[in-house]
C-alpha cells in the first residue's frame, strides 16, 4: 500500500498520461476491428467448400502418435508403425471398440496417449496393417483384411 502515500502531483500527472494511452489505445483497437470486419467481409473460400486435392486423404484423428522410443518390444514397433504410417492406421477401426469407450476416432487415436500399450487388439491391428503395406497390398485390403480378422473377436 506504499504507492498511495506518494504526492498527488505526481498522481496526477501518471493518470494524464495514462488517460492518453488509452485513447491512443482505443484508436488502435477500433482501427484494427474495422479492419477486421472488412477482412471477414470479404468473399473469400468459404471452410465448406474448401477445395480438395484428388486423392488427398483428411486425417479423422489429428493429434500425432506418441514417441515409439517410450516403449519396447511388440509395443514400439507399433508405436513406430503409427509413426511412420499415420494415414494408413487412421482409415482403420480398432476393434477394441475404444471408439465407444474413449471416443477414439480411429486406429491411430490408440496411438496418441499409452492406450494401445495396453491392448493387443491395437497392437496387432498396426502390426498387420505395416506387414501388409511392405507387401505392397492396397489401402482397402488391409482395411478388409483388418475387417474380416479381427471383427469375430
Ligand atoms: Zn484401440
Amino acid at each position: 500500500m506504499g504507492k498511495k502515500k506518494r504526492g498527488n502531483k505526481g498522481k496526477e500527472h501518471a493518470a494524464g498520461k495514462r488517460r492518453g494511452l488509452r485513447v491512443a489505445s482505443l484508436v488502435v483497437a477500433s482501427v484494427l476491428m474495422a479492419g477486421t470486419w472488412v477482412y471477414t467481409r470479404t468473399p473469400n473460400r468459404s471452410l465448406n467448400h474448401e477445395p480438395q486435392t484428388a486423392g488427398a486423404y483428411v486425417r479423422r484423428e489429428t493429434k500425432l502418435p506418441l514417441s515409439p522410443a517410450l516403449f519396447v518390444g511388440k509395443i514400439e514397433t507399433a508405436y513406430r508403425v503409427a509413426h511412420n504410417m499415420p494415414d494408413v492406421l487412421d482409415q482403420l477401426y480398432c476393434y477394441c471398440e475404444c471408439d465407444k469407450h474413449s471416443g477414439h476416432r480411429s486406429l491411430l487415436s490408440c496411438y496418441t496417449d499409452h492406450h494401445a500399450a495396453n491392448c493387443d487388439v491395437c497392437v496387432n491391428e498396426a502390426l498387420d496393417a505395416s506387414r501388409m503395406m511392405k507387401q505392397g497390398d492396397k489401402m482397402t485390403d488391409i482395411k478388409s483384411a483388418i475387417d474380416r480378422k479381427y471383427s469375430r473377436m
